[in-house]
């Protein structure tokens, strides 16, 4: 089966992935969480607009994945109040950045509403979904190519992610050291997350809305998805000290 070449827009359009229904081409969509109030990270409003490296945080998200012209559009999901997407992106490509205010109180029902949404607007059970969180500014137009290679031809899809280098610690409620847990085989879960849109949809709808990310209700249904090598920059913005680092490696990035 012939992938789409890396980095070419109308491969996706010319390529059919096995299983696909009558002949039709599969597309890529990405789907953006951009709904949470991101309250590990401190004050200073949702971490998805604070400023890093001269612009809000969701603005390098979406330059990375604008870039990558294998995706056919990508989904932002905001939340139904936000006053901020407009003013935060005024520089982004709004022709292939699409918005939904169908936010929900969990990233999983954020997620579930970005897919109907999807739905209406063309996307087929067969087409490819990259769901990537708004708060990991950090992802490349490289790593998020090396996903799809990757996940193109695979029957269940799959997700960036790290094998864990530190030991790795079990806490008491107290902050001590409960137990040393077995690091081997085990990986760090990062975001692009690569599955069908098919496949995704009635996955997270089984799985409700304690799922942290896409891969785990995938797992639910029995499949095993496949685990693409990330890269340690591409680190959720969580805490407050990750905006000062985010800063330095776009910074460098830049140069
Ligand atoms: O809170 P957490 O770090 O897990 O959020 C990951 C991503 O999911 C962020 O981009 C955030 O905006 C999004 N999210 C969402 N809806 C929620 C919670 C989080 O879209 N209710």
């Amino acid at each position: 089966m012939s992938l789409p070449p890396t980095g070419s827009a109308a491969a996706a359009s010319t390529h059919a992935a096995p299983g696909d229904a009558m002949g039709l081409a599969p597309r890529c969509y990405a789907l953006v969480p951009c709904a949470g109030s991101g309250q590990r990270a401190g004050p200073g409003g949702p971490k998805q607009y604070r400023a890093v490296a001269g612009q809000p945080v969701v603005a390098h998200t979406l330059a990375a994945l604008a870039a990558v012209e294998r995706i056919t559009a990508t989904l932002v999901v905001l939340s139904p109040d936000d006053a901020q997407f407009d003013r935060a992106v005024a520089g982004v490509d709004r022709e292939r950045t699409w918005t939904a205010r169908c936010g929900g109180a969990t990233r999983a029902a954020s997620v579930s509403a970005g897919l109907a949404e999807l739905i209406a607007r063309g996307a087929q059970p067969h087409d490819w979904v990259l769901v990537h969180d708004a708060a990991r500014c950090l992802v490349t137009p490289a790593l998020i190519d090396r996903l799809i290679d990757a996940c193109w031809p695979d029957e269940v899809g799959g997700l960036l992610a790290l094998p864990l280098a530190d030991t790795l610690k079990d806490a008491t409620p107290g902050g001590r050291v409960a137990a040393t847990l077995d690091r081997s085989g085990k990986w760090a879960a990062q975001t692009p997350q690569m599955f069908r849109l098919g496949l995704l949809r009635p996955a997270l709808a089984r799985a409700g809305e304690a799922v942290t990310d896409e891969a785990s209700a995938i797992e639910a249904l029995g499949h095993a998805p496949l685990l693409v090598r990330g890269a340690l920059d591409n680190f959720k913005l969580t805490w407050p000290d990750d905006f000062a680092l985010a800063e330095r490696l776009l910074r460098a990035q830049a140069v």
